[in-house]
């Protein structure tokens, strides 16, 4: 979708701080990080939500999990969070599914 950033992003039409990409996902740094470690993961082909993935997606969901984890390892954390938002009530703000990968310091529970 031209419109969606982090499609451009996917894409290299729109500038971040890439940590990882192939043909079918991309990490980078979150602008506004919560975190000393804040990443997001992403499918480079548009997928509005979680919700709205299908069966044919599962592949790359699981991916978006395993590429998390590694970059992780890079990023020198070995706690940390993996959050999805679904829907603005949740805090979803890009409409472009997305994992955010949060490390580096202590995790309270329930979020917020
Ligand atoms: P969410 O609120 O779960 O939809 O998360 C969206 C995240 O995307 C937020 O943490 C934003 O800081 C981040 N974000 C928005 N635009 C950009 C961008 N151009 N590059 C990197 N991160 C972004």
């Amino acid at each position: 979708m031209s419109d969606c950033i982090f499609c451009r992003i996917a894409q290299g039409k729109a500038e971040a701080r890439i940590v990882y990409q192939d043909e079918e996902v991309t990490a980078f740094h979150d602008l506004n990080p919560r975190a000393p470690v804040h990443v997001l993961i992403i499918p480079n082909r548009h997928i509005a939500s979680v919700a709205e993935a299908g069966v044919e997606d599962e592949p790359v969901l699981g991916k978006l999990f395993t590429v998390a984890c590694r970059a992780a390892e890079e990023l020198g954390v070995t706690d940390y969070r993996l959050v999805i938002n679904n829907g603005p009530q949740a805090g979803q703000s890009v409409f472009h599914l997305h994992v955010h990968l949060l490390g580096g310091r202590r995790m309270s529970w329930p979020p917020g």
